[in-house]
């Protein structure tokens, strides 16, 4: 399905609009299509969710380190970052060992 969508140039914009509209011969729908295609855009709305999607983890989650109790690597928990979560997830992964660590001590 597609939308009918309208919105406003300034004067810098419709030129440069006027100027691709007028050397590709293509309609104003398709001239818009083939910018919203075009990579350098794609590329920066990309980053864009990229930088959202730091800014959000960055904000709302911290990162628990839970050392195997055999070989004592780290196995990280991402977690809503409250101090009651990291502290329900600490003691949830008390006992915490790698299955492999676990069937080596057998
Ligand atoms: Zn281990």
């Amino acid at each position: 399905m597609s939308k009918v969508h309208s919105f406003r140039l300034n004067d810098r914009d419709e030129e440069r609009f006027e100027e691709i509209y007028v050397k590709t011969g293509r309609q104003y729908g398709e001239v818009i299509r083939a910018m919203l295609r075009d990579p350098k855009l794609v590329q920066l709305i990309r980053d864009a969710e990229q930088r959202g999607y730091e800014r959000g983890m960055n904000t709302w989650f911290g990162k628990a380190y839970v050392p195997c109790k055999v070989c004592g690597k780290n196995f990280t928990v991402d977690f809503i970052k409250d101090a009651r979560h990291r502290e329900v997830l600490l003691r949830a992964f008390a006992g915490w060992t790698h299955t492999d660590c676990l069937n080596s001590q057998k």
